[in-house]
């Protein structure tokens, strides 16, 4: 999608700080961080949320299990993993991402 931020990161026509990569996702440091380590995991192809159905299985799960390997290069054993779905639910940026959080104590429920 030529105006999604995440689109244009994936292509390389904006700069992020690239932690991880595979053919088929991105993983880079959130610009506005909420905690010590803030990273998003993105498909590379544009997918809305998850309730936009586009993402199959095997994505989603490749998504998840990368989140695990950033979190094993960083040292973290404790974080947050989420993603936002629809406006109500926080999400700003629709091009589907899940937050990696970790290096502070987080309350549950989230806010
Ligand atoms: P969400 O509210 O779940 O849609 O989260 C969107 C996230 O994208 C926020 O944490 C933003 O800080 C982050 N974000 C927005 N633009 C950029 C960007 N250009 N590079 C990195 N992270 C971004
Ligand atoms: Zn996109």
């Amino acid at each position: 999608m030529s105006d999604c931020v995440f689109c244009k990161i994936v292509a390389g026509q904006l700069p992020s700080k690239k932690v991880f990569e595979t053919d088929r996702l991105l993983a880079f440091e959130d610009i506005n961080p909420k905690a010590p380590t803030h990273i998003l995991l993105v498909p590379k192809k544009h997918v809305v949320n998850l309730a936009d159905g586009s993402a199959d299985p095997a994505l989603l799960g490749e998504l998840v299990a990368a989140s695990a390997e950033v979190a094993r290069q960083r040292g973290v054993t404790d974080y947050r993993l989420v993603t936002n779905t629809g406006a109500e639910a926080g999400q700003l940026v629709f091009h589907l991402h899940f937050h990696l959080l970790a290096g502070r104590r987080m309350g549950w429920p989230p806010g």
